[in-house]
C-alpha cells in the first residue's frame, strides 16, 4: 500500500530526556518525514545542508539560528532511560543503566560517525559509542551471555533457599 507522504499536521513543542524537541511534520500515515535544514558553517561562512536522519528529536533551530561549525551538528533519536539502585559509597543510589539511541553527526571528523550509529550508555555516563550494527551486535552477545547467567543463578538461588528454608524448619 502507497503511503501518503503529504505533510498534515505537526506535533506540538515538547521535551524529551531534557532534550528540546521541536515539532515533527509527519504523514497521514502517522510517518515522521525527515526534515531538511540549511545552516552558516562557521568554519567557511557558506550555506550547508542537511537532512534529519528518521527519528530524529534534536531542535536544530539553534544551529541554524547563528553560524555553527559543521562538526557540532547531529541528529538523534530519544532514549528511554531505566534505572536501577546501585551501592558505590555506601547506600544505594539510582543509576541509568543500558540506555541507547541512535545518533549521526553528518560532517564529523570521524567518517564512520557520519552513517547512523548506536551510543549505548552501559551505566550513568559511562558510553559505548560508534556501534555499527555488528559492534551492537557483538554487545547484545556480551549481554545476552550475562543475562544468560543471571538466569542460571536465579534457578540455583531459587534451589537454595527452598534447601536452606527446609533445613532451618
Ligand atoms: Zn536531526
Amino acid at each position: 500500500m502507497m503511503s501518503d507522504n503529504r505533510v498534515i499536521g505537526h506535533e506540538t513543542q515538547a521535551t524529551v530526556n531534557g532534550t528540546a524537541v521541536r515539532a515533527v511534520p509527519f504523514t497521514q500515515a502517522g510517518e515522521q518525514l525527515p526534515r531538511t535544514w540549511t545552516f552558516t558553517n562557521r568554519n567557511t561562512g557558506k550555506p550547508t545542508t542537511f537532512t534529519c536522519m528518521t527519528g530524529c528529536i534534536i531542535d536544530h533551530s539553534d544551529n541554524i539560528a547563528r553560524p555553527t561549525f559543521a562538526e557540532d551538528v547531529w541528529c538523534q533519536t530519544p532514549r528511554e532511560n531505566v534505572t536501577l539502585p546501585l551501592n558505590t559509597n555506601g547506600h544505594p543510589e539510582e543509576f541509568r543503566v543500558l540506555g541507547s539511541e541512535i545518533r549521526v553527526m553528518p560532517f564529523s571528523a570521524t567518517i564512520a560517525e557520519r552513517l547512523p550509529h548506536v551510543t549505548i550508555e552501559m551505566i550513568d555516563d559511562h558510553y559505548i559509542e560508534g556501534l555499527d550494527p555488528d559492534g551492537l551486535a557483538t554487545v547484545i552477545r556480551t549481554l545476552a551471555e550475562r543475562l544468560d547467567s543471571l538466569k542460571d543463578r536465579h534457578a540455583q538461588l531459587v534451589q537454595v533457599r527452598a534447601d536452606y528454608q527446609r533445613r532451618q524448619a
